[in-house]
């Protein structure tokens, strides 16, 4: 069952491009609601950049206008992510920004005159949808069944504490999820393995990361190496467990028969570190047009690159459906006057927040809210 309240905007995702919307609508009297699917707004910053970095309110330099939401622009002398983010977390309490967080959009669907979106924590109802979950998403594992349970980041390694935890993935995120727990059960006292499985032979770390994951196995950590393993298949047991099977020593015996033996592992013990992608399998799910780039159309994308398909409004070819700030960067094509052209469109704060104004513009005059 959908929520009853109707929504004039729905807004995915609580970065930049997501809460200047909000903000924006809050302002002019829209009624909103921004889903995000971390624990906090700004997951995505809190996620993707290391700590200590410096945020710089960078413009690009072709850009005449200022920051149109100057409340979310990054001081001038640029501070750490980390204050910035307490500043965000204080401005959006002060401005009582109506945000729900943990819940992550799947879906549109169309009816009558609202269109419906679809999350794993339910149905919400809107006028208008502002897609603006940023450029990176995280993969899904592709088992036969389901795998919707299975984390894919850490947000806190005591959790795993007296659990058998597969960490499946073979880069660096991987690595820096699997010293964590260790690090955790360690000081625990949690004799408990870490499994650790990665679909090729070879794990791939940079030399600080295998110095701090030897470290931990040095001080006692007790890891489990499955390489060439698998996911294979997402199931619920007999005692309404969901587990996860991962395939691992498989010998094909060719006679027709392989051979192999798999772990199975309750859900809530594994986390996927498998990287992340762009949004276009995302677009293509909604049935939102992308266009190619062939030789010599584009100028910023490569050729074979598909890009969204956007009025100069940010609307796509999904009625009411918008796409703003990093998920439509380094560029998309914009449809003006009849003329369909690559737009350059840098990924920075500054582009997220001034797509958000232009986008609540538009839907003002749309709804008729001036
Ligand atoms: C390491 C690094 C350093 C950077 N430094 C700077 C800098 O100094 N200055 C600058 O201007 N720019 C910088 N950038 C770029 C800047 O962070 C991005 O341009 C900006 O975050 C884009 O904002 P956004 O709101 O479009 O996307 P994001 O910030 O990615 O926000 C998207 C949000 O959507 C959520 N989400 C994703 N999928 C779903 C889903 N299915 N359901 C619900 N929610 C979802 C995510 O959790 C996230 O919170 C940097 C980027 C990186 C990676």
């Amino acid at each position: 069952m959908p929520q009853k309240q109707l929504h004039d905007v729905l807004i995915i995702g609580g970065g930049p491009a997501g809460l200047a919307t909000a903000y924006l609508c809050h302002k002019h009297g829209l009624s909103y609601l921004v889903l995000e699917s971390g624990k906090a707004v700004f997951q995505g910053i809190a996620n993707s950049y290391p700590q200590g970095k410096l945020v710089y309110a960078s413009k690009p330099k072709d850009a005449p206008e200022p920051f149109l939401v100057d409340e979310l622009r990054p001081p001038d002398k640029p501070v750490t992510v980390e204050s910035y983010l307490q500043y965000i977390q204080h401005f959006v309490q002060h401005e009582n920004l109506n945000i729900q967080t943990e819940v992550a959009f799947e879906d549109i669907r169309d009816e009558r005159d609202q269109l419906v979106v679809v999350t794993d924590k339910g149905l919400f109802k809107g006028r208008k949808v502002v897609l603006a979950f940023g450029s990176s998403i995280p993969r899904e594992l592709s088992v036969y069944g389901d795998a919707k349970m299975v984390a894919k980041s850490l947000d806190d390694p005591t959790k795993y504490i007296g659990l058998k935890t597969l960490v499946i993935g073979g880069g660096n995120t991987a690595a820096d999820v699997v010293i964590a727990i260790l690090k955790a059960k360690r000081e625990q006292n949690d004799t408990q393995p870490v499994y650790w499985a990665h679909q090729s032979e070879k794990f791939d770390v940079n030399a600080e990361t295998a110095q701090r994951l030897g470290e931990e196995i040095l001080l006692g950590g007790s890891i489990r190496l499955l390489p060439n393993a698998t996911p294979r298949i997402g199931e619920v047991d007999d005692e309404q467990v969901d587990r996860l099977s991962i395939r691992i020593n498989e010998f094909k015996q060719g006679d027709g028969i392989d051979l192999y033996h798999a772990l199975s592992f309750p859900m809530h013990n594994v986390i996927a570190c498998i990287g992340s992608q762009g949004p276009v399998p995302i677009f293509d799910k909604l049935g939102i047009q992308t266009i190619s780039c062939t030789a010599g159309v584009c100028k910023v994308a490569k050729e074979g690159d598909r890009l969204v398909l956007l009025s100069s409004g940010f609307e796509s070819t999904r009625k009411g459906v918008y796409v703003v700030g990093g998920a439509i960067s380094p560029s998309y094509m914009k449809i003006s006057e009849g003329l369909i052209q690559e737009e350059k469109h840098p990924n920075l704060i500054y582009t997220a927040v001034n797509d958000a104004y232009r986008v609540v513009e538009e839907i003002r005059g749309k709804l008729g809210k001036n």
